[in-house]
């Protein structure tokens, strides 16, 4: 068909019925669930589970990056997320929402210096995560679609998740204070989450205020969360890395 061939012609060559040719033709969105994407279906609904596609959105807007597969014509896209090999409970984490939000492509990994990249290949990652693009994501302008706003939302704490697990940290802040007998030692838990894309560190600031949780910019291009019951609230949704 895309050849221009006649349906005549195919339907004699194949056996297959000019009626069910015309249907392909006008309907081409694949039932195969492999290929069925909610977002390029004739009726786009929100991808499922809304909860890992939020977490998964997190670990992009944070670590991952999407690029074509092989030649443009193929038009299969790679999204990759690259996962620090000190945290291996987040690298499956990663491995299991990649699949739960494509189930019919296969995940793969596979070994860098320090880190692994978990890889999903799909034709959908672009309507999937339309914040893909050429170049930097600091460099261009990160803007989620009113569908994604509708997914964050209501899942803000699974995207806080994906956020601190790819661009943030949960460590000991230690404080010294002089007191009238001597230097003292605080030590307390605090986040960061560090991100050169004003958009990105925004989202996330958002994200927090949604949850209830305090934050400052203690950086440029960071933020901490430091006030006790903020840092528990918090931990509520992200925790340590594991
Ligand atoms: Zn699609």
């Amino acid at each position: 068909m895309e050849r221009g061939i006649s349906l005549r012609s195919i339907s004699i060559s194949t056996g297959i019925s000019r009626a069910t040719l015309h249907d392909w033709r006008e309907h081409p969105v694949s039932t195969n669930p492999r290929a069925a994407c909610p977002r390029c279906a004739p009726s786009p609904m929100l991808p499922e589970p809304q909860a890992d596609y939020a977490y998964l959105l997190g670990l992009y807007l944070g670590d991952g990056c999407i690029s074509l597969a092989g030649a443009r014509d193929k038009r299969v896209w790679k999204l990759r997320i690259a996962c620090a090999d000190t945290w291996p409970g987040l690298r499956r984490e990663c491995e299991r929402a990649m699949i739960a939000v494509r189930p019919g492509n296969k995940v793969f990994t596979r070994q860098q210096v320090g880190c692994t990249e978990v890889i999903s290949c799909s034709r959908h990652w672009p309507c999937l995560i339309p914040q893909h693009g050429p170049g930097k994501k600091h460099m261009r302008k990160i803007e989620l679609q009113s569908w994604q706003h509708t997914i964050v939302t209501a899942n803000a704490g699974q995207l806080a998740r994906g956020l601190f697990h790819s661009d943030g940290y949960r460590g000991i802040n230690r404080v010294r204070a002089r007191l009238a007998d001597g230097d003292h030692w605080y030590e307390y838990p605090r986040y960061l989450f560090t991100n050169e894309s004003a958009d990105i560190l925004r989202l996330c600031g958002e994200t927090l205020d949604r949850l209830g949780v305090a934050w400052r910019f203690s950086r440029r291009n960071s933020l901490s969360v430091a006030r006790r019951e903020a840092v528990a609230r918090l931990d509520e949704f992200v925790g340590p890395k594991y």
